[in-house]
């Protein structure tokens, strides 16, 4: 019998009963090499030149679409269509299928494959640069070869998505009334397609084995607590899956009814519960989870899927349109974290071989300081609203902070000059998500005004291990003792400078971590608005004595296995609920 139950990493809680369909399973596909036989040549070289015919008109039909002022984009379609209609690529990619006998797909990639060699030789950065306008259009006349654009909405009924993989802007077009839940063969615990998945309030799995194996169209169930897909259910499943779900909705009401009470506990310790968002649109699920403000805005994801940048005038709108939604509790606007899996198309050219480590986040700010200004400028004058602040993430150094606020000082000047309004004194943090930053964070703290600990990236960058990779899932541990001395030394520094510490990677959603970041006497965390309701309910049941008793055991336990056994077995017997119904980051 055909594998029934298929494994992989629980990223977003909930259970979704539904038919599948499968994204980009021809993508993955179209990348084998399949031999063909001297008869089937003339069929494959018509496939290939009916690819390049439909991506012409594909092409030609957006670039009806573009608007006039948009010079730049309408110059890029031009130079794809151009390609496009070079009969020398076209020809190349056939002579390879005469000469190779192989798949349509494949002889496409000899051919760019060709192009991107000699281009390799050329000795202007720009041009050679220009390699990756063939890549992309290749990749155009691939999706016409097995038909199917990409589009993550293309279902006829609300489906269950399945693909190799959902890349940040895929997941920010999923429409819930086509998508009600996903999983995907790639990713790790705090994959960005994970992220949004807790924001959209979707059941998720990434990193799962074999996806490929299961049909389109048929019966799953997808756990988003436990990591499984279950293939054509039994009636008796069917039935205690409906009954865990019926718990669930039962469970988020119960708990959201409590959601505007205080993150205090027993005892009287207060910690702030704000929310992590992505897109200006969460915003009312931060009210309507009882967040105390934004204490993250990833400010980027409103750059993913664009064709060109947003003005400095559209982005102080949205800005100042959100501070006012929530004033008075503030809104951390983050700079944009651009680069590594957030990459938007504007940016083709990037090449980088390890991208998490390159050009990312401040680092690609400071190389682009167009965009830059206007995104400081746009927070600057949103700030007269009285409740902004601003964060830089992916800080390394002492120096480096200091440049960026060098930066800043000027932007904030030159509005001065120009007599534009604006609010100069901002309060100014840093995320702490490099282990250099968790060491010198005593000479961090003098700088600014406030810490947010990046855990997400903090934990990748000090075990070294790729967050979305599956394969290194299992090292992705937040109770790592490195992990935990870095963020206990992070507040003390914090603390003993007089700042407020955050923090706002994933661990703040996480029911087994909270104990232990409030024995820390973190000042706040921020999470995404669902799991506000449940982890306000811990906090509120606990008492900071506990939670102090909690940590010293796990900062004694040299043991990370021990210490995952022990907060479960603790936390377990206090709060079944929440455990039943998050998903965690600590291994079973
Ligand atoms: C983090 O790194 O913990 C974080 C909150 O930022 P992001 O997940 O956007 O990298
Ligand atoms: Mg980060």
């Amino acid at each position: 019998m055909a594998q029934r139950i298929f494994k992989g990493i629980p990223v977003s809680a909930g259970l979704a009963i539904g038919k599948t369909h499968f994204l980009d399973r021809e993508e993955g596909n179209s990348m084998v090499r399949v031999n063909i036989i001297p008869e089937q040549l003339p069929q494959e070289i018509e496939r290939l030149k009916r690819g390049f015919e439909l991506a012409l008109n594909d092409l030609e039909n957006i670039r009806k679409k573009v608007p006039k002022d948009l010079k730049e984009q309408a110059a890029i379609i031009d130079s794809h269509i151009m390609i496009l209609k070079d009969a020398k690529f076209q020809e190349a990619a056939c002579q390879y299928l005469r000469l190779k006998l192989v798949n349509a797909e494949w002889a496409l990639e000899y051919a760019v494959k060709d192009i991107e060699k000699a281009f390799s030789r050329i000795e202007d950065e720009y041009i050679r640069s220009r390699v990756q306008d063939v890549r992309l259009v290749a990749g155009r006349v691939r999706s016409q070869l097995f038909g199917q654009p990409r589009n993550v909405n293309a279902v006829s009924e609300r489906m269950i998505l399945l693909a190799h993989d959902l890349s940040p802007a895929d997941t920010i077009e999923l429409k819930l009334d086509k998508i009600m839940a996903f999983a995907t063969t790639t990713g790790g615990k705090t994959s960005h397609a994970g992220i949004i998945a807790r924001s959209l309030q979707i059941p998720a799995i990434v990193g799962v084995e074999g996806l490929d194996e299961i049909q389109d169209d048929q019966l799953v169930v997808l756990d988003g607590f436990k990591g499984k897909i279950i293939v054509e259910p039994n009636e008796e499943e069917l039935a205690g899956f409906k009954e865990l779900r019926r718990r669930f909705s039962d469970y988020y009401s119960q708990v959201r009814r409590n959601c505007y009470l205080p993150g205090e506990t027993i005892d009287g310790f207060q910690m702030q519960v704000l929310a992590n968002i992505e897109l200006f649109e969460e915003v009312t699920a931060v009210i309507d989870n009882g967040g105390e403000g934004i204490g993250l805005y990833r400010t980027e994801y409103s750059f993913l899927n664009r064709n060109s940048l947003p003005s400095e005038d559209e982005l102080f709108e949205e800005y100042r349109d959100l501070a006012s939604i929530v004033y008075p509790q503030r809104v951390v606007f983050r700079t944009l974290d651009l680069g590594a899996d957030k990459i938007a198309p504007l940016f083709p050219h990037i090449h980088e071989l390890n991208p998490a480590l390159g050009l990312r986040a401040i680092r690609f700010c400071q190389q682009n300081l167009d965009l830059f200004t206007a995104q400081l400028r746009a927070i600057l004058r949103a700030g007269i609203m009285g409740n902004v602040s601003i964060m830089f993430p992916m800080i390394s150094g002492l120096q480096e902070l200091q440049e960026v606020k060098k930066i800043y000082f000027k932007v904030r000047d030159e509005l001065r000059v120009q007599k534009v309004k604006f609010n100069p004194d901002l309060p100014l943090g840093i995320m702490v998500e490099l282990p250099s930053a968790v060491l010198i964070a005593d000479l961090l703290a003098k700088e600014v005004d406030f810490f947010s600990i990046g855990t997400n990236d903090l934990i990748q960058y000090s075990l070294g291990i790729d967050r979305t990779n599956k394969y290194v899932s299992y090292l992705y541990q937040p109770l790592h003792p490195a992990v935990l001395r870095s963020i206990k030394y992070v507040i003390d520094a914090g603390h003993e400078a007089g700042i407020e510490v955050n923090v706002c990677g994933e661990i703040a959603a996480d029911p087994y971590c909270i104990p232990i970041l409030m024995g820390m006497q973190l000042d706040s965390i921020s999470l995404n608005p669902q799991a506000i309701p449940g982890i306000k309910r811990i906090i509120r049941q606990t008492t900071m004595d506990e939670c102090k008793t909690l940590l010293r055991q796990v900062l004694n336990s040299d043991d990370v296995l021990q210490s995952n056994r022990l907060v479960r077995d603790k936390i377990f017997t206090r709060f079944p609920e929440e455990l039943m119904f998050y998903t965690s980051l600590i291994e079973e």
